[in-house]
């Protein structure tokens, strides 16, 4: 024994707990937490873990094995990440490897990080200004070579008392409209060089340094009443109706953190929403804003990561707008955290592990850096409210649209009414398509909502009423038009639209029900004339598909957008002033306890797309039950009503934010084996939760991607720390997986679940 200090390393892996090795002496100075090592675990198999903690506390096993090598020697993650990673694996029942896995770019680039290198011109060497009259003048002959070297100098601002700079070759080349190979011809006469530099992945060529804009009184009011409430609470809730002008009390915010050195971060649900906000903010706080989101490349996430990490004045990102998993980036002194749309769902990760919730890990986040959290929404969260409420977090309300314009009239359109009397245009009411026309005939624009992508959800034999399933799903297929295809919605997987039953060989297949794709189709032959497009997973596969398409409805060269719940929230458009929600009640009718509230929210953030700058805008809601308590309540943009009554349906019920839950997904190949399992599991909580265990029951859809699925739904009382009934979870499920067979179960725990 040579040397008795260990590492405790976070491995890439499923196994809970940190893993100790040996630290051998020629590399102990090396390490240190945060530095990326490379060890062995198990059999052979080599890994790239995170060390967290150094100490001479032997381990209580022989033959700990030594760690192999320092990949990177500067620390690549810092304190404050690994306090994060470590409560997130503690309180959503995963390792901390898989948060790990969730929270950086891949290792090898993070480490490998290269910067991208474009060509750069530059002169070969000094020249007077009368050497280059003279070569400009040989050049008349070669008058589009002589165009380059103006380029250049003109671009440069050549001057003999400068250094010789440099400008890219491809702004060379279009701004003197000429090829590379009349470029190379210059070389190659040694008047002008090639250089590779280094230059940045991220674009940014947008103006900044314009002044913010001052407040109106009532949002002076809310932010004077967040800062005197942020002197008790870390945490406040910002309820303020659609277009209230929320986004502008953030940029206050912002502004002051900025000022105080701070950094900040700004989460958004959507990736569609990174487009508007991202300029707004780079508007006024220019190049230290930086934005983070699934849609880039792994080199492009490390630069933003190094970015971040650097917190330097000049190149560093010092506001940062991001997703859920931007939570993970290496902030090193934040001041203030904004989860913007709070109540959205999307801030939960379902799948793979780390099942976080973002809103609920950023809080945690902004106390690890005694940083403030403001929570916003026009339609908060049963949760959030609840806890507003209570007085756990402050609460600032914001009850008028800015510039005092009224919140959208709602009209409810009945559909079943409209079918009987045979008014219904394909899937149009006659209320719909009227406000329509006036929009149109104003050349106001329009946004179509229904929350079904594809041409129909189903489709269906007209003789035998047999409807096409996934082969691996326990799921209708979708029918995508475009592609001419029926497509899995759970798991992908695509046929051919067959042309007859698969039982009876008729050929009267019929589509049923409608998506995006089909309100498309129809909306274009009720209205030739008006420029029409469609916003949703299978229109925006491409990485600039939204931005193209916001820029093309802010310059109305769109008149109807319709879409799905990507287009529900946060945009703001200034001359959207209809807004139609095609089927409410597909909306409502969801086997969910949140169902109600979700469905609430929905429709209050899509009809706050209208009418936000000069007039109140209108929202036609279609359903076939207007007298749907929810919907009363949407028509009167009522939220507090809503927040009573949920509120009350969750005590009596017991469900959170009265309880917490857990959720336990069993999954196998075998229905047989999966009932035997599941049941074992169900009866071993019982004994230690009685009736506080629910399951198991076969969800919605009971297979996926061949897998048949049962859960297990676990109520937790709020008053008592959660640990130590997760602790008894975590050991049924250990000692379930012990069983003979059970190796073969695939089993998933999701706290919070939503
Ligand atoms: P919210 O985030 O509450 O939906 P926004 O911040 O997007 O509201 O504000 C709605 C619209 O009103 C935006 O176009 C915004 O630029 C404008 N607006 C809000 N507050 C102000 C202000 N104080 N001065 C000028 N324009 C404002
Ligand atoms: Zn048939
Ligand atoms: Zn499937």
């Amino acid at each position: 024994m040579t040397n008795n200090l260990f590492a405790d390393i976070i491995l890439p892996l499923a196994v809970r707990g940190r893993f100790t090795y040996r630290i051998p002496d020629n590399i102990e100075a090396e390490i240190r937490p945060g530095v990326i090592v490379k060890v062995q675990f198990g059999g052979r198999k080599l890994y790239s873990g995170i060390v967290c903690r150094v100490h001479d506390d032997q381990p209580d096993f022989k033959n700990v094995k030594p760690v192999i090598k320092v990949i990177s020697g500067t620390p690549l993650i810092n304190e404050s990440q690994l306090k994060l990673w470590q409560w997130i694996s503690d309180y959503y029942l995963c390792s901390e490897g898989e948060v790990m896995k969730a929270a950086m770019p891949n290792e090898m680039s993070l480490t490998n990080f290269k910067p991208r290198l474009e060509s750069f011109i530059k002169l070969s060497r000094r020249f007077t200004e009368g050497e280059l009259n003279e070569i400009l003048d040989k050049l008349k002959k070669a008058p589009r070579q002589q165009e380059i070297l103006l380029a250049y100098i003109r671009l440069t601002g050549y001057s003999k008392e400068t250094e010789i700079l440099s400008v890219a070759k491809s702004l060379v080349l279009s701004e003197s409209h000429s090829s590379a190979g009349t470029l190379d011809a210059l070389i190659d006469k040694g008047l002008l060089a090639t250089i590779s530099l280094p230059v940045s992945r991220i674009s940014e060529n947008d103006s900044f340094g314009k002044p913010i804009k001052p407040l109106s009184e009532a949002q002076s009011e809310a932010f004077k009443s967040i800062k005197s409430q942020f002197a008790e609470k870390d945490i406040v809730l910002l309820h303020g109706v659609t277009s209230s002008g929320k986004t502008e009390i953030y940029i206050h915010l912002i502004e002051e953190q900025l000022k105080l050195g701070k950094q900040v971060l700004y989460m958004l649900p959507e990736i569609a929403l990174t487009t508007q906000i991202i300029l707004r903010l780079k508007r006024h706080f220019g190049p230290v804003t930086g934005v983070y989101h699934s849609r880039f490349s792994d080199p492009e996430k490390v630069e933003i990561w190094k970015r971040v990490a650097e917190n330097d004045p000049l190149n560093g990102y010092r506001l940062i707008l991001g997703v859920r998993s931007s939570l993970f980036l290496p902030f090193s002194d934040l001041g203030l955290i904004i989860v913007d749309e709070e109540h959205d769902g999307s801030y939960k990760q379902h799948d793979p592990a780390p099942r976080y919730h973002a809103r609920d890990s950023a809080i945690i986040l902004a106390a690890i850096h005694k940083a403030k959290t403001i929570l916003g929404s026009a339609s908060p969260s049963v949760e959030s409210y609840n806890n507003a409420v209570n007085g756990k977090y402050g609460l600032a309300e914001l009850k008028e649209r800015f510039g005092l314009i009224k919140l959208p009239s709602i009209v409810l359109a009945n559909t079943r009414e409209a079918y009987r009397k045979k008014l219904m245009v394909s899937h149009f009411t006659p209320e719909l398509l009227q406000a329509m026309d006036e929009a149109l005939a104003k050349e106001e624009q329009i946004i179509l909502f229904q929350n079904r992508r594809g041409f129909s959800p189903y489709i269906e034999c007209s003789e035998c009423g047999w409807i096409p399933a996934c082969i691996q799903c326990a799921v209708n297929l979708t029918y995508h038009k475009g592609i001419g295809k029926l497509v899995c919605h759970y798991c992908g997987y695509m046929t051919d639209m067959p042309s007859k039953c698969g039982n009876c060989h008729s050929t009267g297949m019929v589509t049923r029900g409608f998506g995006t794709e089909k309100i498309e189709d129809e909306i274009k032959i009720v209205f030739p004339a008006a420029r029409i497009t469609r916003m949703d997973q299978d229109t925006t596969r491409n990485k600039n598909s939204f931005n193209k398409l916001i820029r093309a409805f802010e310059e109305r060269r769109i008149d109807i957008l319709i879409g799905t719940q990507m287009i529900s929230k946060g945009l703001d458009f200034e001359n959207l002033t209809v807004v139609g929600i095609l089927n409410a009640d597909n909306l409502l009718n969801y086997p969910d306890f949140r169902a109600h509230e979700r469905s609430f929210q929905l429709m209050e953030q899509v009809s706050g797309r209208a009418g936000r700058r000069q007039k109140q805008g209108k929202v036609v809601i279609q359903t076939s039950d207007p007298a749907n308590k929810i919907i009363r309540l949407v028509l009167r943009h009522d939220y507090v009503n809503m927040f009573k009554m949920q509120s009350e349906e969750r005590k009596t019920f017991n469900y959170p934010p009265f309880c917490r839950l857990v959720k336990i997904s069993i999954k196998h190949k075998d229905r047989v084996q999966l009932n035997y399992y599941s049941d074992i599991l169900g009866r071993e909580l019982r004994e230690i939760f009685g009736k506080r265990v629910l399951g198991p029951e076969s969800p919605v859809i009971s297979q996926v991607q061949l897998w048949y699925i049962k859960t297990i739904l676990i109520k937790i009382e709020k008053e008592k720390p959660p640990a130590r009934a997760k602790q008894l979870i975590i050991e049924a499920i250990d000692r379930l997986e012990k069983e003979k067979g059970a190796s073969t179960l695939k089993i998933a725990i999701d706290v919070d679940p939503y």
